[in-house]
């Protein structure tokens, strides 16, 4: 078990506004409620940045809430928060601080759409509070689960809710209307990347009732994590390390064939079973500022562009997304996009908003 440190914040609790919008999660920032995770998952990028082990001390800053109250006030209503940073907001320290629940509460009174990344069904017992945000603007419950073997979780995310748990609130959330998201992050290779497994993990995300999906790569960005994740693979019992050494060959990022591949596979599997790999439009539509509807409709986009081969065009797409996020983007330069008369139309409503 994790001990608490109750602190004040040092910084900012919401941080600077992103330079670019995150596909993945919507956000415009990102924040974290607790410093340190409880969970403790080997393959958690958290463990690179953390001197000491990630889930031995949480650090809860107490004063968290009420700076989050302040900083909305300099917040546009239409640039979306993500509690993604890091640390899970429902591990076990929010059952005595509920630093989470009363972050929620500051959200839906300033209507400020968020987007929570979690692992942990704890999440429904705040179902009322994100009933309150959706309905004035957008709030999103993302889960992460890399598995629906529960013997294979408990070799590589011994700590956190088991994945049948997160299954069921993925179902709850729906029922009461709240969109729900799966973040297939990280793949691990030979762990959770064969085809059977993600066949079996993605079935079960399309009849949980998810929304969407999306995935990422195990990044092992030091020798400090390379030896942390051949820890894990030796519990797995599996695989010997060496298949690691050639896939990464001393890179942060596993083989970029080995990728392309692994995301074509994913994405026919996800087609199949009608399981979108992004949020899709009519889930943020009119629910965020313009510009950044339109962003991510372009960066998404481009996404199956670039997975599907369509290099240039995914490469012109992205550059695109990234001008009109940062309000730059001219009407020549928009009418290059395929998606030019959706575009202008989600645009127009910042310029009826000016006039
Ligand atoms: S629950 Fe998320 S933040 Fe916590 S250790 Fe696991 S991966 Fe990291």
């Amino acid at each position: 078990m994790a001990y608490y440190v109750e602190e004040k914040l040092s910084g900012s609790a919401i941080g600077a506004r992103r330079p670019v919008i995150n596909e993945y999660f919507l956000s415009s920032y990102t924040m974290a409620i607790y410093n340190g995770c409880e969970f403790g998952c080997p393959y958690c990028d958290g463990w690179a940045i953390q001197p000491r082990p990630l889930n031995e001390r949480v650090r809860a800053p107490i004063d968290l809430p009420e700076r989050v109250q302040r900083e909305l006030e300099g917040l546009d209503r239409g640039d979306l928060v993500g509690i993604t940073a890091l640390s899970d907001p429902y591990q076990p320290a929010e059952f005595t601080y509920r630093l989470t629940r009363q972050t929620l509460r500051a959200f839906a009174e300033h209507g400020q759409p968020v987007l929570i990344l979690t692992k942990s069904p704890t999440v429904v017992e705040d179902l009322a509070i994100l009933e309150r945000i959706h309905a004035s603007s957008l709030a999103i419950v993302m889960f992460t689960l890399l598995t629906i073997d529960p013997h294979l979780a408990a070799k590589i995310e011994d700590r956190a809710p088991a994945p049948a748990l997160r299954l069921d609130a993925i179902a709850t959330l729906k029922r009461a209307g709240i969109p729900v998201g799966v973040a297939l992050m990280p793949l691990l290779p030979y762990v959770n990347d064969t085809d059977l497994i993600l066949h079996a993990t993605l079935a079960a995300i399309a009849d949980a009732g998810a929304d969407f999906v999306v995935w990422d790569y195990l990044l092992i960005p030091d020798e400090r994590h390379r030896g942390r994740i051949n820890e894990m693979l030796a519990r797995i019992g599996r695989y010997p390390p060496a298949y690691y050494r050639d896939l990464y060959r001393g890179r942060a990022l596993p083989d970029l064939t080995y990728r392309n591949e692994r995301d074509q596979a994913l994405l026919e599997r996800c087609d199949a079973l009608n399981l979108p790999v992004r949020a899709p439009h009519a889930l943020y539509a009119g629910r965020l500022r313009p510009q950044n509807e339109a962003a991510l409709l372009l960066k998404h986009a481009a996404f199956r562009d670039s997975v599907q081969g369509r290099t240039h065009l995914a490469r012109q797409g992205r550059e695109l997304a990234d001008l009109v996020y940062a309000g730059k983007a001219t009407d020549i330069q928009l009418r290059a996009s395929p998606l030019y008369d959706t575009l202008h139309a989600i645009l127009r409503r910042t310029r009826d908003a000016d006039a």
